[in-house]
């Protein structure tokens, strides 16, 4: 009976973590921001979010970092309302860059001038730094 009990207590750390994943099946997929201690707390950064159409929930604080979980769909627009409202965002979205009509860009050694489709330190025609 009482290993029963031990069994029992054991399982509630394990229970948070699985309610977060069964969340991430019924949420979609998730973006999970990491914010700076600020002025805000995470619930009032979730509920502010939430005004503006976006699913966000406040997930946890750990080391005083705030965690926020949305919708990957709603990540940049989560992106851009947390810049406008100066939150402190640790992991902010990458920025997606604006594609220039299907030609990539070269870089080319400025010793030799040979062309590289990929960034190198050194050019392999002639060993010059890039
Ligand atoms: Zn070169």
């Amino acid at each position: 009976m009482i290993d029963r009990f031990l069994t029992i207590g054991a399982t509630f750390d394990w229970i948070s973590p699985a309610l977060s994943v069964i969340d991430e099946l019924l949420f979609g997929e998730l973006y999970r921001f990491q914010i700076e201690p600020c002025r805000y707390s995470g619930v009032e950064i979730a509920r502010a979010l939430r005004k503006k159409n976006v699913n966000a929930k406040a997930r946890m604080v750990v080391d005083g970092k705030i965690v926020i979980d949305v919708r990957m769909k709603d990540a940049v627009k989560a992106q851009i309302l947390l810049n406008t409202w100066k939150v402190p965002v640790l992991n902010p979205l990458p920025r997606k860059r604006p594609r220039r009509s299907g030609r990539k860009r070269l870089y080319h050694c400025k010793h030799c001038g040979t062309r590289y489709k990929q960034w190198r330190n050194k050019c392999s025609q002639c060993g010059a730094p890039m």
